[in-house]
């Protein structure tokens, strides 16, 4: 006679145990496979056919049903060593189709697994369908793809817009290099030359030259298409920079600009490029809705200033048509325009390009008239410590 009782409760608990791990994987949505020492597939899951799983795997190897395993083989030989080593490995991304063929993203993990002797059996492990997951990042590369060339179509045509600013801040500079030029000559023609004069004339042509090259950098900055370089910026220098390609347009409309720029500025941190977009974009707004003011002088107010709770405040203003209670809440929507010729997107991309750095961009109509546009930015790490 022998006490089994032992035993069989080791038994029960087992069947307990299979029980609840055969619970688990009935209820995953993941699906689990088990291959051979080929690597080819010998077991599936067997609820795998109310999810996406793949069917007919059966006999096939990971790299038969993948349709990237063409595309991307350096990733394939990687996990083929990795196999052949008989090493587990974790969270292989790769393409696969589901039951109704439908291409899908899967993510598997596998560990080997060994007899007794610790001969080699094959792999088990798990597979994810991700591809919600990777569409919706694909989707996010794409919005935010579309976005930056949105906002390079939109730089390029406002550049388009300033063609003759930017020409005659060019032809300005040119025009002295060639007067001091013929100065100079005719400075070192007296007998006898002089020298000093002539090297007075040679430094105004160097001085003019820079001015003019100056201009041709920023417009070839501006229209570059380049990713977002962020960096410690003084938010003055991208007013004065923005002004500065934006002046004759005010000039020829008859806009004065009066600029109050605090002198104790903390840094702040972004893309020069893209925060002088914004700015030139409310500026050219700015000069537009004063386009039938008659009478009152037609003044742009630039304003910069710390704002005490770890923010740089720089703000447009206008004595224009100012804005109305219906139109406050859509300005920023995409495509409103109440411009004959506008296109829409500029206080979109420009609220876009605000967020992205942190801050915040809004319109408010001004007590008397016209309409005050604020933009907020966080200040540099460095400057907040
Ligand atoms: P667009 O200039 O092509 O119309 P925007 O997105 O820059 O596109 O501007 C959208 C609309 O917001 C303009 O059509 C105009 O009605 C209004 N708006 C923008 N700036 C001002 C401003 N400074 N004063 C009054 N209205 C403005």
């Amino acid at each position: 006679m022998t006490d089994i009782t032992a035993t069989k409760e080791a038994e029960r608990r087992l069947r307990a145990s299979e029980q609840r791990f055969r619970d688990y994987a009935e209820t995953a949505s993941d699906w689990f496979w088990e291959t051979g020492p080929d690597h080819r597939v010998t077991k599936v899951s067997e609820h795998s056919d109310t999810i996406t799983a793949p069917a007919g795997l059966i006999g096939l190897t990971r790299w038969d049903i993948a349709p990237d395993a063409d595309l991307e083989p350096e990733k394939w030989q990687q996990h083929r060593a990795a196999l052949d080593a008989h090493i587990p490995f974790r969270d292989l991304v790769y393409r696969s189709k589901d039951r109704s063929g439908q291409p899908i993203y899967v993510r598997t993990s596998g560990k080997p697994f060994f007899d007794a002797d610790g001969a080699f059996l094959g792999y088990r492990g798990v597979c994810t369908d991700v591809t919600a997951a990777i569409r919706a990042n694909q989707a996010e590369d794409a919005l935010r793809k579309a976005q930056a060339e949105l906002a390079h179509v939109t730089r390029v045509t406002t550049l388009g817009e300033l063609t003759a600013s930017i020409a005659h801040e060019i032809n300005q500079p040119l025009a002295a290099v060639i007067a001091n030029a013929d100065a100079c000559l005719a400075w070192l023609q007296r007998s006898p030359p002089d020298l000093q004069a002539a090297g007075r004339s040679v430094e105004w042509i160097i001085e003019d030259g820079t001015r003019a090259s100056d201009v041709i950098r920023r417009v070839r900055a501006l229209a570059k298409r380049s990713d977002t370089d962020m960096a410690p910026l003084d938010a003055n220098v991208v007013v004065r920079e923005s002004v500065a390609l934006v002046q004759r347009e005010m000039a020829s409309h008859a806009v004065s600009v009066r600029m109050e720029l605090s002198s104790a500025l903390p840094k702040i941190f972004g893309d020069r490029i893209q925060l002088q977009q914004v700015l030139i974009n409310l500026i050219m707004n700015g000069i537009e809705a004063m386009e039938d003011v008659h009478d009152r002088p037609r003044e742009l107010a630039i304003r910069s200033a710390a704002s005490g709770d770890g923010a740089v405040l720089v703000s447009v203003s206008d004595c224009g048509v100012g804005i109305s209670e219906q139109a406050i809440d859509r300005l920023f929507t995409p495509f409103f325009t109440t411009k004959s010729t506008g296109m829409g997107m500029g206080l979109s991309i420009c609220r876009s390009i605000i967020e992205a750095h942190g801050g915040r961009l809004f319109a408010a109509p001004n007590q008397e008239h016209g309409a005050t546009f604020q933009i907020t930015l966080p200040l540099h790490r460095e400057e907040t410590s």
